[in-house]
């Protein structure tokens, strides 16, 4: 593959830039070692960007490189893997589906996650967006992603000293991004166009290579567009609801034009969410344009699309009104050969407020396979949308549940990546979904794995304080923010995390309920508490951003100061430190508002155990010695009796189980006990939730089916 960086490039290295431009780099640490030793100032200062590595290093450098022979074995043997992984040959799923290898799925997701050099995602969707495309490469899969690049992305957080988030919104060069045009034929750059409304709108394709699989995404930022509809795909989640379903008509219906200008034609659309659902009703089109009647049309694609659904809250659910999508859809019905009210049945619903046209019943209406995102999910989602099968009881509504996982070397930290090669064998990521596998957890010394959590708790701290230290140098040095953002944290005193997105429903001041009695735990001299807190806000969501303000004023606050911080900016970056970094995971959401959850999964892989109400993920994830559980495991009808009860149940698990446990050393100085809790929590949890585990059951229980329908 050629690169805008080869030029630069010395011909005994010259395929770093391949390399730096296929994200397999980011979850290969043999790959990352390479570029930081490369330069590591460089690799450090530009976020383990390795094409702004490439870009900005000194040629001398480069040359250097060249002729160091320590070098050039590393380059040769990260080059023999890269080969071996592209070659794609002893993959899983060819090995084991080898009569669909030629086939493709087509992954369409709002945002994805893969790595910070590319900040197109907001929180937990784009996450598990971008671990399931990893994985899927791992695993061999024959997958294509389809999704937005935002130039602008998601915003950048800045809390300034009244505590009320900013947005920041930066422009991406995209330049320095792992991304490269997608030319047509002519070499000019491929465009689809799409009607929105009165008039065409144009998009360009970027291509961002995942391991083995491209992730196409539409870029509206083209000079045949008009200013206002340039601005398109600028930003993640802004706008208002005119601008979602313009956002949406692009992503599902430009997504499919996007495939087939390429090329393409998958026998799986599997729909991430409710967005992309406009999709079905343009493959709907393209059959009845080849000759087919509509409800022969209807059944073809159910049979070809997944869907899953990701939230119960129902806010998280795109509505739009009527009007609106008859706006947008004129004429489309008519090349369906249905009518206007057939056509604006296959997404009504009715909503609180009224009659709507919603995405996730559209997109249920017109998958064959749909599924929630863990089993407590799948009970609530079969209750929430029974009215989309009103003949139909509920245990019996067709949504099943694939539980969600983490995409183990992404979010491994690297110092337990060796821990793990050294005691459960160097293959182990490849039989990471084995649970016999880590049975080999027990003949790691309770030293040696205590000794790789200080280390990693080090480097969180490190990390905190180097962040502040950037924040000074740019100008924006604040005397409150040095206490706030965590530089004087207590390296030896238990350290709890929360890090997650400002939602209300995950009630990030539930820990504050009882102030004195949170400040008997946090001060005790003896044995003392720290809570770190990042996350942002969604910049319309004043609830949320009221409770980043409390949480940042309490940190401030004499006699709580010190053991609170909150970290601005909350980003995948941050996020690896953080869950490879605290020493206990705090998660408490309103059950059953939390779908899955997916941090806590990340930190079990490096032996932190979690802390959390009893929802999503954890209520499968839990086992009475691998953490702790919060409140029981029942809904409730009063929020504030729940608030109550968990709140209390939380402080007496860390005043009578958590802070005593962590405490109890023996003669050198080792939590004996503690440890025991880390390994169990490893042992029990990693196996499980990975998407190893999880692209396998999509693939066996979903993907499969939707590949052995054959057309008529
Ligand atoms: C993992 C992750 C999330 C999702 O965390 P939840 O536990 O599902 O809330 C959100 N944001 C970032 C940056 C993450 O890395």
């Amino acid at each position: 593959m050629a690169t805008p960086l080869d030029e630069k490039l010395p011909p005994k290295i010259g395929r770093l830039g391949e390399l730096a431009y296929n994200l397999w780099w980011s979850w290969t640490p043999e790959a990352r070692a390479l570029f930081r030793r490369l330069d590591a100032p460089l690799w450090r200062s530009t976020q383990h960007n390795p094409v702004k590595v490439l870009l900005e290093i000194k040629p001398e450098k480069l040359e250097a490189a060249a002729q160091d022979a320590a070098f050039i074995r590393r380059y040769n043997k990260v080059m023999m893997l890269y080969d071996q992984m592209m070659e794609n040959g002893h993959s899983w799923f060819q090995t084991t589906y080898p009569q669909h290898k030629n086939k493709t799925i087509a992954y369409f997701s709002f945002e994805f996650g893969i790595h910070n050099s590319l900040p197109i995602y907001s929180g937990g969707l784009g996450i598990l967006s971008g671990d399931h495309a990893k994985e899927a490469s791992d695993l061999g899969l024959p997958f294509v992603g389809v999704g937005f690049m935002y130039p602008q992305g998601y915003f950048r957080q800045r809390i300034p000293a009244h505590g009320w988030q900013e947005a920041i919104y930066e422009q991406l060069d995209i330049g320095q991004a792992p991304v490269l045009p997608v030319k047509n034929e002519h070499d000019e750059n491929l465009m689809v166009g799409v009607h929105l409304g009165d008039r065409e709108v144009f998009a360009r394709i970027w291509r961002v290579q995942v391991g083995r699989n491209p992730l196409f995404l539409l870029d509206t930022d083209v000079d045949r567009n008009d200013p206002w509809d340039r601005e398109l795909s600028a930003r993640l989640y802004s706008g208002d609801s005119e601008m979602r379903i313009r956002q949406e008509i692009m992503l599902g219906i430009g997504g499919i034009r996007a495939l087939r200008a390429l090329g393409i034609q998958p026998a799986v659309f599997h729909m991430n969410e409710g967005h992309s659902a406009f999709l079905t009703l343009e493959c709907i089109r393209e059959k009845v344009a080849a000759g087919m009647s509509f409800d022969q049309a209807v059944e073809e694609v159910r049979a070809h699309s997944v869907f899953t659904t990701h939230t119960p809250v129902p806010a998280g659910h795109d509505t739009f009104s009527f009007q609106m999508v008859e706006h947008y859809f004129k004429g489309f019905w008519e090349e369906l050969g249905i009518s206007r009210e057939q056509f604006l049945s296959l997404g009504g619903h009715q909503e609180s407020w009224g009659m709507a046209f919603n995405m996730t019943v559209l997109a249920l209406r017109l998958s064959g396979q749909c599924n929630a995102v863990s089993k407590l999910h799948g009970e609530v989602s079969r209750k929430m949308w029974q009215d989309v099968w009103p003949s139909k009881p509920v245990d019996e509504i067709p949504i099943s549940s694939i539980t969600n996982g983490v995409h183990t070397s992404t979010w491994v930290a690297g110092e337990m990546y060796q821990l793990f090669n050294k005691y459960l064998g160097p293959d182990w990521l490849e039989h990471q979904d084995d649970p016999k596998l880590w049975e080999r957890l027990a003949d790691i010394p309770d030293t040696e794995l205590w000794e790789v959590h200080q280390v990693l708790k080090r480097k969180l701290m490190g990390f905190l304080r180097e962040r502040e230290r950037r924040r000074w140098v740019d100008g924006r040095h604040d005397p409150t923010q040095v206490l706030t953002s965590g530089t004087m944290l207590d390296p030896e005193a238990l350290t709890i995390g929360f890090a997650r997105r400002f939602a209300t429903y995950k009630r990030a001041t539930l820990i504050f309920r009882d102030l004195e009695r949170l400040q008997r735990i946090l001060l005790d001299i003896h044995r003392p508490v720290q809570i770190i807190f990042a996350g942002k806000a969604h910049p319309a969501d004043d609830p949320g951003k009221t409770l980043i303000q409390q949480i940042y004023n309490l940190a401030k606050h004499t006699q709580l100061a010190g053991r609170i911080a909150f970290v601005e900016d909350y980003d995948m970056h941050m996020a690896r430190y953080l869950t490879q970094g605290v020493d206990l995971w705090l998660n408490t959401p309103r059950r059953p508002r939390e779908a899955s959850g997916t941090s806590g999964m990340k930190t079990v892989l490096n032996g932190i155990p979690n802390f959390s109400v009893l929802d999503g993920w954890w209520v499968e994830g839990y086992n009475g010695a691998n953490g702790w559980a919060i409140g029981e495991n029942i809904d409730y009808d009063n929020p504030d009796v729940q608030d109550e009860h968990d709140a209390n149940s939380l402080y007496q698990l860390l005043e009578d189980e958590i802070v005593p446990l962590f405490y109890n050393r023996d003669r050198d100085n080792v939590p004996r006990g503690w440890i025991e809790i880390m390994r169990e929590a490893i042992r029990s949890n990693a196996p499980y939730f990975t998407t190893r585990r999880m692209v396998k059951e999509y693939t066996s229980k979903m993907y499969i089916n939707a590949m052995n329908h054959e057309e008529e």
